[in-house]
């Protein structure tokens, strides 16, 4: 079971139009995603659950699968949403062997300091969850994608680019995103130094904290 034990809430989606069950396969990335909802709604995840479980709204806008595994409010609250052994569809290419984090907020903002702490501490649980996860980031910008396949935490931008640049992908209509944008993208290397400190055994930080 890929169930967060801190979650503050869970909004489980059943519908095989957001949930792969047990098709994740070998999770070994996180992907970082943003709502776009904004700096003030604080009720983000039910936004998302509205929006991911109407077929109405996903044919609006063009896609036939739409979710993911959590997302993190503004106050660092973590809902989760499928378990982060089953699939969750937040990219076309590489959505599985993902785990998917939509924090709440828009581009180009940054994380809060909330969401910076409480989305490393999901990011070291996920790591532990999964041991072919590595807790650095894969990419540094858009013109620095990395490479995406990689275990590492990559973001929704870096994969779109990395997709879009590949010669059999070239004509195919596409829709850029501005997903999570340059100031996110900027906290990856921070979201993942975090998520090293609080994945080491809590003794290690114990004895830290004492010296
Ligand atoms: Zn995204």
């Amino acid at each position: 079971m890929g169930v967060y034990p801190d979650n503050d809430d869970t909004m489980w989606l059943t519908d095989t139009a957001n949930v792969g069950r047990g098709k994740n396969g070998d999770v070994s990335r996180v992907v970082v995603h943003v709502t776009a909802g904004g700096m003030k709604n604080t009720n983000q995840a039910g936004s998302a659950y509205a929006t991911w479980s109407s077929a109405e709204v996903r044919a609006k806008m063009g896609v036939k699968y739409l979710s993911a595994h959590f997302v993190v409010e503004l106050d660092g609250r973590v809902i989760q949403f499928v378990d982060t052994n089953d699939a969750a569809y937040g990219t076309g290419w590489l959505t599985t062997g993902s785990v998917h984090i939509e924090f709440a907020g828009d581009h180009p903002h940054p994380l809060t300091g909330d969401q910076l702490h409480y989305g490393a501490r999901l990011i070291a649980w996920i790591a532990r969850e999964h041991p072919s996860v590595a807790l650095a980031p894969t990419g540094t910008s858009a013109a620095d994608p990395g490479d995406p396949t990689l275990p590492g935490i990559t973001c929704h931008k870096f994969i779109q680019v990395v997709w879009r640049a590949k010669p059999e992908n070239k004509s195919k209509p596409f829709t850029p995103k501005s997903c999570p944008g340059d100031g996110i993208i900027g906290q990856l290397g921070d979201l993942a130094r975090q998520a090293r400190l609080y994945g080491r055994p809590p003794r290690v930080l114990e004895q830290a904290v004492g010296r």
